[in-house]
C-alpha cells in the first residue's frame, strides 16, 4: 500500500470524502483478507464476504476488535513479516498489559504524514520552534510522530525531554522556541517555577502550546479549568491533540479551536454506543477506528475505549470533516460511586480548580461489596486544618458523595505519578478487581 503523501483532501465536499473512504476500505478489506490471521479468521467465523463490504455504511456489518484481541493476540494482527517491520512502538499499558504496535517504513512515512498535518492544522509553518517536553524514547509512539511531521513542515525542533522546569526556562531563554508540545498540566508547573523565580513568562518568545495528553476543554469546547488558568497567567494560544497509539493517527484542533480535526484520508471514525449504534452529533460514544493506509498492524472498527463526542457542520477554518471533543472519559475507567457515575478527566477538572492544592493521585478500588471507592492522594498548599476543611466541603459541594483523603509529601506524589513508564505523569490508579 502506497501513503497519500501528496493529497490533503480535508477540504473536499463530503461525497468525494465518502468516495475516497470507500475505496480505501476495499483496498483495506482485501488487504487484511490476504495478510491478517486475526481478520482472516474474523471474516470467516462470521461469513463475511469482503466483496459485500463496499460502503462505509456496510462497515456495520463487520464485529468491532477491543484491546483484549490486541493483547490476547497481537502477533496475529501483523500483516507482514519480521523483515519489514522497523519500529516496535508500544501503549502505555494504563489499562492493563501493554500491546505492541510494529510499524513499517511505510507507516512511518504515514506518521510523519499525519503528524505533519496535525501541526499545519494547528498554525505551524517552517518559522516555527518547537520545544518538545516530552519523551522520544521508550517505545512512546507520540514524540517519534512529532518530531518527524514538524520535520517535514521545516520548522525548528529542541527535544527537551519531560520534567526539570528549570531546564526548560533555560533553554526557553536561550533558544526561544515559539511553540511547546507539552502536558497541560506540566505547563502549569513551567508557570508556577516562572512566577516563583521571576521570569516574564508573557516576554517570552513561545506563542502557542500543543497540549498533549490531558484535557484543556470542556466537551463545550470551551476552556476548562486547567486550560484558564494556563490562559490567565500565560498570554499563549492552546491547541489540543488526541492520539492513541493503536490508531497512529491524531485529531488537531486548529487555531479556532473546536474540536480535534478528523484526518479523513487516514481513518474512518465512527462513535458508538454500548449496542455498536453509532450515537447522533453531541451525544458521547466510543471512538472506534478502522485505519486507512496501514501496512504492518491495520486496524478494522477498533474501539478505542476513548469516549467522546462528535460535531459535523464545517469548521470556520474550512476543513469539512468532524471533529472530536475532549475525551469525557475511558469507558474502562468510568467510576460508579455512591450513585453517581464519574470520569477521571472530571474529577481531574474540580481537583485542577482548588486553590488548596498543588498535585493529586485519585486512586480508586472495590471495597468489600464491590462497590468503587475513591482514594484522594493530595499534595496541599499547606497543612492546615483550615485547609483541610475547605478541599473536604468543596469536594462534598461539587460530588455530592465524599472520597477518602489523604495528605500525602512532595516526593510521595512524584513516585506515584513517574512509577511505571515515566512518559508521563500517572494522576489516576485503578485497583479495582
Ligand atoms: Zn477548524
Amino acid at each position: 500500500m502506497t501513503t497519500p503523501l501528496t493529497h490533503t483532501p480535508i477540504y473536499q465536499s463530503r461525497e468525494e470524502i465518502v468516495a475516497m473512504q470507500e475505496q480505501k476500505l476495499q483496498q483495506l478489506l482485501a488487504y487484511l483478507n490476504q495478510n491478517s490471521p486475526f481478520y482472516k479468521e474474523l471474516f470467516a467465523a462470521n461469513n463475511i464476504d469482503i466483496a459485500d463490504i463496499k460502503t462505509l455504511d456496510d462497515l456495520k456489518r463487520i464485529p468491532t476488535t477491543v484491546k483484549e484481541d490486541l493483547q490476547t493476540r497481537n502477533d496475529d494482527f501483523m500483516c507482514v513479516g519480521r523483515d519489514k517491520i522497523i519500529e516496535y512502538s508500544s501503549t502505555s499499558g494504563t489499562l492493563g498489559s501493554p500491546v505492541t504496535i510494529a510499524l513499517t517504513e511505510n507507516d512511518l512515512q504515514r506518521l510523519t504524514y499525519n503528524e505533519y498535518s496535525s501541526f499545519i492544522c494547528a498554525d505551524g509553518s517552517p518559522d516555527d520552534v518547537y520545544q518538545l517536553m516530552l519523551t522520544l524514547d521508550r517505545q512512546f509512539m507520540a514524540g517519534l510522530a512529532y518530531y518527524s511531521g514538524i520535520r517535514m513542515i521545516g520548522a525548528g525542533i529542541i527535544r527537551l525531554g519531560p520534567g526539570v522546569p528549570s531546564l526548560q526556562w533555560d533553554t526557553i531563554l536561550r533558544l526561544k522556541p515559539t511553540a511547546i508540545v507539552a502536558v497541560p498540566s506540566f505547563i502549569h508547573k513551567l508557570i508556577q517555577y516562572a512566577t516563583e523565580h521571576h521570569i516574564d513568562i508573557n516576554s517570552s518568545t513561545v506563542k502557542k502550546a500543543i497540549c498533549i495528553g490531558e484535557n484543556i476543554r470542556n466537551t463545550d469546547f470551551s476552556l476548562n479549568i486547567l486550560g484558564k488558568k494556563i490562559t490567565d497567567a500565560w498570554d499563549i494560544k492552546l491547541y489540543s491533540t488526541y492520539a492513541s497509539t493503536e490508531m497512529q493517527t491524531a485529531f488537531t484542533e486548529c487555531g479556532h479551536g473546536k474540536g480535534g480535526h478528523h484526518q479523513p484520508e487516514l481513518l474512518i471514525v465512527e462513535l458508538l454506543d454500548e449496542h455498536n449504534q453509532q450515537v447522533a452529533p453531541g451525544e458521547p460514544g466510543e471512538v472506534t477506528i478502522t485505519t486507512l493506509g496501514v501496512e504492518g498492524m491495520p486496524l478494522l472498527r477498533y474501539k478505542t475505549g476513548d469516549i467522546c463526542q462528535y460535531y459535523d457542520e464545517p469548521c470556520e477554518c474550512g476543513r469539512t470533516t468532524l471533529r472530536l471533543s475532549s475525551i469525557i472519559g475511558r469507558k474502562k475507567q468510568m467510576i460508579k460511586f455512591k450513585g453517581t457515575t464519574l470520569y477521571p478527566p472530571s474529577l481531574f477538572d474540580l481537583l485542577n480548580g482548588m486553590e488548596e492544592i498543588l498535585d493529586f493521585v485519585a486512586e480508586v478500588y472495590s471495597n468489600e461489596i464491590g462497590m468503587d471507592e475513591v482514594l484522594l492522594h493530595i499534595l496541599p498548599i499547606n497543612y492546615t486544618d483550615e485547609c483541610d476543611r475547605k478541599i473536604r466541603a468543596n469536594l462534598q459541594a461539587r460530588l455530592r458523595v465524599s472520597p477518602y483523603v489523604t495528605y500525602v509529601q512532595y516526593d510521595e506524589i512524584q513516585k506515584m505519578q513517574y512509577k511505571e513508564s515515566g512518559r508521563k505523569p500517572f494522576k489516576f490508579i485503578d485497583r479495582r478487581k
